[in-house]
């Protein structure tokens, strides 16, 4: 199943909006805007291989800073309308391009959905069209009368707190839309009640606590201090090494470090051979305990051949990011007696810096000779080893 996210940034959001800081959706939290804790929550999640983002027109300035580095699959966004229904509608149009089978929309100003939401989202989705979070309501509740006084009190064993992420298989949501539109509707004000209107059966799924809303200032202030009371204590520095070498064999370039740089001789290999980036991979995978390079991608498998190495990096940040984790610096030695690697080194700092969200000082790239001496210093191969630190949230995220 090809599944997308669809958030929606467009509002204005004017309860929580602080002078100077704009709307509620980039207010900082924890030293980043809410989108971008709303938008790692996605990209974390292996299974979404599309994030969308609707944004209100005067916002670009604030989203470009929104988008976590690194984060592959996030296109540029599209502009909203004027009510929450007509920005999804136009998130939904500009996803039908890509044809998904599934969209989960997700307010963002929800940045504490956790991924066992997503996941329950995505599972319901198999047998279900249309799935909704939602929270059981627990107090009891009371319907006032115009006098302030209690006219009664409601039965709360069936209701419930709508929450997002709602999640519908695709054409069946982007059509409820489009007869919405069509019947002049634009009072809606979450999809699931579109999907309703619809006639389409919308399937409970239990959210949690913490996926509140950010609606007011206190709620900001609330988050910022959830989120930046976890002190450097809360966290553990992790670190993972790599090795990797591959054989000389008849070629003009080689790939190291994500940059095909011009030789004698190329790499053998199954994929582009860059020994940089599988000595790094393993590093970050080191980091979390999650195996090898060659067990999540095997040689053995035809997928991967002539892969560009940049995927398994990508692959091996995500595992670490879907863990809450963040990746401190990482650190390559390579191992060859030619090509020089000095001439290089900036635009391979760059390319591992991007994939990783890491600036230039955060990733070193040092080489060395062998000094004529083993299978280097023969000229049989290329080698490097690489080290990587992550902090993980200590007991989960
Ligand atoms: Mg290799």
């Amino acid at each position: 199943m090809r599944i997308a996210a669809l958030i929606v940034a467009a509002g204005r959001g004017t309860r929580a909006a602080v002078s100077g800081v704009g709307p509620k959706q980039y207010a900082l939290i924890g030293g980043a805007p809410v989108l971008w804790h709303t938008l790692r929550a996605f990209a974390g999640n292996s299974a979404i291989s599309d994030i969308q983002v609707v944004i209100h027109r005067d916002d670009a300035e604030f989203y470009r800073e929104s988008v976590p580095v690194g984060a592959a699959t996030v296109w540029p966004a599209v502009i909203g309308g004027a009510t929450r229904q007509a920005s999804v509608y136009a998130g939904l149009q500009a996803l039908s391009a890509l044809k998904p089978d599934a969209v989960l929309i997700h307010d963002a100003a929800r940045p504490f959905v956790g991924p066992e939401t997503i996941e329950r989202a995505i599972e319901a989705l198999i047998t279900s069209p249309a799935v909704i979070a939602a929270l059981p309501v627990a107090d009891t509740l009371k319907r006032a009368n115009p006098d302030g006084t209690i006219g009664g009190t409601l039965d709360r064993t069936s209701l419930w707190y709508a929450q997002t992420p709602q999640g519908f298989h695709f054409d069946v949501i982007l059509d409820a839309h489009r007869r919405a539109a069509e019947a002049d509707r634009d009072d809606f004000t979450d999809d699931a009640a579109i999907a309703e209107w619809a006639g389409i059966p919308v399937k409970l799924i239990e959210g949690t606590a913490d996926n509140v809303k950010l609606t007011t200032a206190a709620d900001i202030a609330e988050a910022h201090r959830k989120l930046s009371g976890r002190s450097e204590r809360d966290f553990e520095p992790r670190v993972g090494t790599g090795f990797d070498v591959h054989r000389f064999t008849a070629g003009d370039h080689i790939w190291l470090g994500g940059i095909s740089i011009g030789h004698t001789h190329g790499l053998e290999g199954h994929s582009d051979a860059d020994v940089v980036l599988h000595a790094l991979t393993d590093a970050l995978l080191g980091t979390i305990g999650d195996g090898d390079i060659g067990q999540h991608f095997p040689p053995s498998d035809p997928k991967w051949k002539g892969a560009a190495s940049r995927l398994f990096l990508e692959d091996a940040a995500r595992r670490v990011t879907a863990l809450g984790g963040r990746i401190g610096n990482v650190d390559i030695t390579v191992l060859a007696e030619a090509p020089r690697i000095g001439p290089h080194r900036a635009a391979m700092q760059a390319l591992i810096g991007d994939v990783l969200g890491l600036a230039p000082d955060r990733v070193g790239i040092k080489a060395t000779t062998m000094e004529t001496m083993g299978f280097v210093g023969r000229r049989e191969g290329i080698a490097a080893m690489a080290s990587a630190t992550v902090f993980l949230p200590r007991g989960g995220n």
